[in-house]
């Protein structure tokens, strides 16, 4: 979708530091990381958020969550453990109205 920052990071036309991509999937790190380690997983087709999420896109769903637990255990946090958060609306305070599963790790998080 053109101006959506994550579907033009997905294309490669805006550059992040990609760490894992498939034919579905990109996950790239944050630019404001709030852990040590910080991953943003998206799907390459423009989701503005879960919220416009349907039952067609169950398996993508799934492919993100898989490419979320890749990611972590890639880097070595299998043992220790990592959060995932999807942000959907205001409330939650989601920012980027592109789909996007936060994988967090490196230190133990504080909750909520
Ligand atoms: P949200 O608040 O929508 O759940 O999270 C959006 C995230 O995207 C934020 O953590 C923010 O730092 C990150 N972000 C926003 N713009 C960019 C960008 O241009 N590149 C990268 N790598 N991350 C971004
Ligand atoms: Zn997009």
């Amino acid at each position: 979708m053109q101006g959506c920052i994550f579907c033009s990071i997905a294309s490669g036309l805006i550059p992040a530091t990609i760490v894992y991509q498939d034919e579905d999937v990109v996950a790239f790190r944050d630019i404001h990381p709030v852990a040590p380690f910080h991953v943003l997983v998206i799907p390459r087709v423009h989701l503005a958020s879960l919220a416009e999420s349907t039952e067609a896109d169950a398996a993508l769903l799934g492919r993100l969550m898989l490419a979320a637990r890749r990611v972590a255990h890639d880097a070595g946090f299998q043992a220790r453990g990592y959060r995932t958060i999807v942000n959907t609306g205001a409330d939650a305070g989601q920012s980027v109205h592109h789909l996007h599963v936060h994988v967090l790790a490196g230190k133990t998080l504080s909750w909520p």
